[in-house]
């Protein structure tokens, strides 16, 4: 109703001016030489609105020509990207669906509709991968690793395939390039962690691990890989501090001070190391600068006044006393030995020894009788201890970081058991056969 009603108006002052214009008086006159031209007001009036109609129209043509082509380009480059992103999405549909010729078929179809858009190459490279055609995945990864926006996408493809062709290597470097293009990625620090253990680089699986890591048993490792005798020392310091019973820690940080002519420091760290967690090394370590057996029992008296009780203290002093000749007092530590329940057979042959060395010195036929027992006894006996690994059971003869056999990290224990130790609470970061190991 509106409508009809504005209509009405309009046309009412439409009229009204054609009136108005129709009811003007007078002429207009032009003369061109010896012509001249009259016209009355209202016709030129109208014919000057004519004109300049027209004359907009033909403007309006003439531009409009000369955008076509450019407009008919766009919409074709339109139609090509809307092609493209279906063929995309297809080929998405296919690499999930692992159908590798439909998925082939598609991201070619999406490279030609979008050459060199980071989506038709990732796709592109997964197809060749799903198709068994890893060169081909690799080009397309590296095209998309020279992307600005999309290198993240490139090196991940690339990290896959080292990581997969066991290139340990290559795949750390590749790794190190991704996170400079996306800083943060947790999964790709936890891989560059797992790559450093791979290649052997224990400081910087140390630098990437988290807390839940074996951070002594790394430190240890990367103490005894460093070049440099400062660092060393501060990664096996760091080490000891971790876990005081771990004892190549311990006697990584006290060689380093030895070594740098610290010797009382060294000694306070192994006399630490033996309250923690007694074991013969840390005895060898102590007692290596003392060669006079008088004095090496002293020096063992010593080390062992920091665990008294300890059966490893007992057998240490019966082993100190038996080389100066004491038997009387190598005897009496073997039996405290045996009742704090080292029942090992180490401790029964060096019980044999004893009564041997009592024998050789007129102990008589009943010392000979009690070494011929101790001997007899040692056969039945638990074994000695030994490094074992806890995973897969290796005995590999002495510690390692990680586990020459299975590959694991923290998993090696001073143990007299034959069975896997159950209840170990260290977590183990897998490395995989063929790898480094410390
Ligand atoms: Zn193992």
């Amino acid at each position: 109703m509106r409508r009809v009603i504005g209509f009405l108006i309009l046309a009412a002052i439409l009229v009204a001016i054609a009136f108005g214009l129709g009811a003007l008086p007078g002429q207009i006159g032009a003369t061109f030489g010896s012509w001249t031209v009259q016209a009355p007001l209202p016709l030129v009036l109208v014919a000057a609105v004519i004109l300049f109609v027209v004359l907009y129209l033909l403007v309006r043509l003439l531009a409009l020509l000369l955008s076509t082509p450019g407009r008919f380009g766009r919409s074709r480059q339109e139609r090509q990207v809307r092609q493209g992103d279906r063929a995309v999405t297809r080929a998405f549909a296919a690499l999930a669906a692992a159908d590798p010729k439909a998925a082939q078929r598609e991201a070619q179809r999406a490279k030609r509709l979008l050459p060199n858009a980071p989506m038709a190459l990732l796709v592109s490279a997964e197809a060749a991968r799903l198709a068994g055609n890893p060169e081909e995945s690799e080009a397309h990864y590296r095209a998309l690793a020279e992307q600005p926006d999309a290198a993240f996408l490139g090196l991940r493809g690339l990290l896959r395939q080292a990581l997969d062709a066991h290139d340990w290597t290559l795949a750390a470097d590749i790794a190190r390039r991704a996170e400079l293009a996306h800083p943060g990625a947790s999964w790709l620090r936890s891989e560059r962690a797992r790559l450093a253990l791979r290649t052997g680089s224990w400081a910087e699986a140390l630098a990437l691990s988290g807390p839940e890591a074996p951070r002594a048993v790394m430190a240890t490792a990367a103490a005894e890989a460093a070049t440099d005798p400062i660092q060393a020392l501060r990664l096996a310091k760091d080490a000891f501090a971790a876990d005081p019973k771990l004892t190549p820690a311990a006697l990584a940080y006290a060689s380093r001070l030895r070594a740098g002519r610290e010797a009382r420091k060294a000694e306070n760290v192994v006399e630490k190391a033996w309250a923690a967690a007694p074991h013969p090394d840390l005895a060898t370590f102590y007692l290596e600068p003392v060669t006079d057996p008088l004095e090496r029992v002293r020096e063992a008296e010593r080390l062992t006044a920091f665990n008294k009780n300890s059966p490893e203290s007992h057998f240490l002093l019966a082993q100190a006393n038996l080389a100066a000749n004491l038997t009387g007092e190598a005897r009496r530590h073997a039996q405290a030995a045996l009742a704090a329940g080292l029942d090992q057979r180490r401790l029964w042959v060096l019980k044999a020894d004893i009564e041997d060395a009592d024998a050789a010195a007129g102990g008589g036929e009943a010392a000979a009788f009690a070494a011929h027992e101790a001997l007899r006894r040692s056969q039945t006996a638990r074994p000695d201890p030994r490094w074992r690994c806890t995973t897969c059971g290796a005995e590999p003869g002495a510690w390692h970081a990680a586990c020459p056999s299975c590959g694991t990290v923290g998993r090696m224990q001073w143990t007299d058991k034959t069975v896997p130790a159950s209840g170990v609470n260290v977590p183990a970061l897998t490395l995989l056969p063929g790898a480094t190991a410390t």
